[in-house]
């Protein structure tokens, strides 16, 4: 989906609310995908990553809480796959609130989180585990010299 993120230039909160609460759409979304950019703060700092162009405002931004229970609502009844991005859907608090309501509420739905791994606490992995939640770990290196390198993560040494 096209996300409202704040300072993110992107169709109105009239025009977003007019999508989602029009029955036309939700009549074909059956099988649907959503994807929603929760936030974009993320807790690494990879060099070719478009975050480390934005300002700190922008980096900062996360989704709309009327966004996520509001707006989005009447189509969780619709779809089968939601995908959490970010950023990564990790570094917030509301994204552990949001899956636990996900999957309290629509357990129909398969969840999947995008993420850097670096933040997938025990509470994530019992939640992910409980839920059958999919997580796609993109670890952006194909070794560890690499990854530590591109990611901006402090090495184990230093
Ligand atoms: S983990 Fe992803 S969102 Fe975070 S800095 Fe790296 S590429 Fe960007």
């Amino acid at each position: 989906m096209t996300s409202k993120i704040k300072n993110e230039p992107s169709m109105s909160e009239c025009e977003l609310k007019d999508i989602m609460t029009n029955p036309l759409y939700h009549s074909t979304m059956e099988d649907g995908f959503l994807r929603i950019r929760i936030t974009h703060k993320c807790n690494s700092k990879c060099r070719f990553c478009e975050r480390e162009t934005r300002d700190d405002k922008w980096k900062n931004a996360t989704q709309k809480h009327e966004v996520l229970y509001d707006y989005c609502k009447p189509l969780y009844t619709q779809i089968k796959t939601l995908l959490l991005t970010g950023g990564d859907p990790l570094c917030i608090d509301e994204s552990f609130t949001f899956c636990k309501y996900i999957c309290t509420n629509y357990p129909h739905i398969n969840l999947m989180l995008e993420t850097n791994g670096i933040a997938f606490t025990k509470k994530w992995q019992e939640l992910a585990a409980d839920n059958l939640i999919r997580v796609h770990i993109s670890l952006n290196a194909s070794n560890e010299e690499t990854f530590f390198k591109d990611a901006g993560v402090v090495t184990k040494e230093e």
